[in-house]
């Protein structure tokens, strides 16, 4: 008689849980991008593999598996940017700028003020899009944006309406690239952002919205932007965008969001 005996473990469980999770991550960083055409293309070289072994026929069965060997290093090579925005998200999210707190390890929703105007962002950005002004304002939560502010010019001025509607005039020095916002502060202004990746979006979406998208997916940033073709009012967050807003769903969004 045959008797088979499977005990599972409160750690088994726990483990199918973990790998499921990063499972869905690995999904979720490389959903849209080319990657997932790279890793389709590795797993049918791997099945293949599985076919030729299967089937004995040595000498094709002995080059893949000097390519699968080999392989761990080659995805590292081939995915080194997903790595790196995997890494940059685990980090930014449990080390924030100021502290190593309980909130953030357990992702409490306990508030506290952040400083940034609101209404002030709000209203540049109504009147911004009445005049077809375009604009790009990336406000910081907790990742560390001084890398992208760096490149661009450091202002420390206190955010009004007024401020950073200027900027963003067409004949203005400054109106090029992104604002950024820490706090109450105009952190710095003319700011080139990474761009995403992602080649499944509309082409609708010019070099700025694809600039929002890409500051969003690789830190925890809110980016708003103001259309100059359209006067259309956007918001994006974690490599999603939310287009044609209302400037009362603008306030009601970055309310619940900082
Ligand atoms: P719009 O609807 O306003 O036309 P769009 O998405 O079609 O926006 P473009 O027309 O290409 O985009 O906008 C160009 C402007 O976007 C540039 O003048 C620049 O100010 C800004 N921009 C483009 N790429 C970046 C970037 N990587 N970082 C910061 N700003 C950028
Ligand atoms: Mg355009």
């Amino acid at each position: 008689m045959i008797s088979v005996f499977i005990t599972i473990r409160i750690l088994d469980i726990i483990d199918i849980l973990l790998v499921a999770v990063l499972l869905y991550q690995v999904y979720r960083l490389i959903k849209g991008t080319v990657a997932i055409n790279i890793f389709a293309g590795i797993f049918a070289v791997y099945l293949f593999w599985l076919v030729v072994k299967a089937l004995n026929m040595e000498m094709l069965s002995s080059i893949l598996g000097q390519v699968i060997g080999v392989g761990v290093i080659a995805l590292i090579i081939v995915f080194q940017q997903e790595i790196r925005r995997f890494l940059l998200i685990i980090g930014t999210r449990y080390l924030s700028r100021s502290s190593f707190t309980l909130e953030n390890l357990f992702s409490l929703n306990i508030k506290t003020d952040s400083g940034v105007k609101i209404d002030d962002i709000v209203k540049a950005c109504e009147n911004m899009a009445g005049s077809k002004t375009g604009a790009l304002i990336v406000i910081a939560r907790k990742s560390e944006l001084s890398t992208i502010a760096e490149g661009g010019d450091i202002l420390n001025a206190e955010t009004t309406s007024r401020l950073l509607e200027s900027i963003f005039l067409k004949d203005s020095p400054l109106h090029d690239g992104a604002v950024i916002i820490i706090g109450d502060r105009i952190h710095a202004a003319r700011c080139v952002l990474p761009t995403t990746e992602n080649i499944y979006l509309p082409a609708k979406f010019g070099t700025r919205h694809r600039a929002a998208l890409g500051v969003s997916e690789k830190t925890d940033a809110l980016v708003i932007v103001v259309s100059e073709e359209t006067g259309a009012i956007s918001i994006a967050k974690s490599g999603n965008i939310k287009s044609a807003l209302k400037p009362s769903e603008l306030k009601e969004f970055l309310e619940s969001e900082i």
